[in-house]
């Protein structure tokens, strides 16, 4: 039986460490981390995204902020607000909830946020740090992968690792920073040939391609470790991954279930970046 990754538990490890930290922070310089999230429109799965966020920032001790702007909202007033928190020096980070309307350029909102206000490490500066290994932020939920494999004493060094799925959000990165911890990378994608020859190599799988139940039992090699990024909506309203839990979890040697396993590791190294950005902030303004 395969050891479950318990993403919860070790979030809230993690968590308690950064309000620790928090409090430090406070003691010292009188003011608390902030972050602000921009939401715009009314899209139900960002709203209880930007909730939990704000609920997230509040237990660990930010100031943090929600900006709701309406659907019709143009580019140049989101740019607007997004340069007036540029400047506001109580905002450390800042965040617009993806995707935004259609009519706005998700490119032109994410250029706007400054590499060192960028929390979400989207900006074309972090992710060029992140390429060459000297970055300050890293991408909320391939941070919260490598944490996890951490926790679990799960070294990448030497081991094939498998990742399917290359967004810029999830899959890229994640095959980046697997590669910085010295695994042999592959990543595969929806023009990848003989997918399960591929994943049945791996010692360490990390599925984010968005398809309910994708990987099952035969793709997987017998011991593997299999990180599961998917988060998906079953036909009867409940959440499921991209691996077939039930066909997979006998072979693997350690998994993380959906819910409580990456998810709750995204918020929290969002967290990290915050307190990350805060420090730098008053490093910047010592000097
Ligand atoms: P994208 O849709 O941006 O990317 C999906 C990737 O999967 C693409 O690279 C695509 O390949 C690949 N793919 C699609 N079909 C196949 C296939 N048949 N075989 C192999 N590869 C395939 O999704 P994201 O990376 O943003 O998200 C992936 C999943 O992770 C989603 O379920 C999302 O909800 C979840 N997610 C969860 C988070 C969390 O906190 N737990 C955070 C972010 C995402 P190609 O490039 O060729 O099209």
């Amino acid at each position: 039986m395969a050891v479950l990754i318990d993403g919860k538990k070790i979030a809230a490890e993690v968590r308690g460490e950064i309000a620790a930290e928090t409090a430090v922070f406070k003691d010292k310089h009188g003011f608390a981390p902030g972050l602000t999230v921009i939401i715009v429109g009314e899209d139900p799965a960002s709203q209880v995204y930007v909730r939990n966020k704000k609920r997230a920032c509040e237990e660990v001790g930010f100031a943090s902020r929600v900006i709701e702007m309406p659907e019709q909202t143009t580019e140049a007033e989101l740019l607007a607000q997004i340069d007036a928190l540029v400047k506001d020096d109580a905002v450390h980070g800042i965040l617009v909830q993806l995707p935004v309307p259609k009519h706005i350029s998700e490119e032109a909102i994410l250029r706007a946020i400054p590499p060192h206000k960028d929390v979400d490490a989207f900006h074309t500066e972090n992710v060029g740090k992140i390429m060459i290994g000297d970055f300050e932020y890293l991408p909320c939920t391939p941070a919260g992968v490598m944490e996890l494999l951490r926790h679990e004493n799960i070294d990448p060094a030497g081991k094939e690792c498998v990742v399917v799925g290359r967004s810029n959000i999830v899959g890229k990165p994640m095959a980046m920073l697997l590669l910085h911890a010295n695994g042999t990378v592959t990543i595969a994608h929806s023009r990848t040939k003989n997918l399960a020859e591929i994943t049945r190599r791996a010692d360490i799988l990390v599925v984010a391609v968005g398809r309910a139940e994708f990987i099952t039992g035969d793709m997987v090699k017998d011991g593997a470790v299999v990180i599961d990024v998917g988060m998906n909506r079953k036909a009867d309203g409940k959440l499921c991954g991209d691996v077939d839990f039930a066909s997979v979890e006998p072979k693997a040697s350690a998994i993380t279930p959906v819910p409580g396993g990456v998810g709750p590791m995204t918020i929290t190294m969002l967290l990290r970046n915050t307190l990350t950005a805060a420090e730098s902030a008053v490093r910047a303004a010592d000097k």
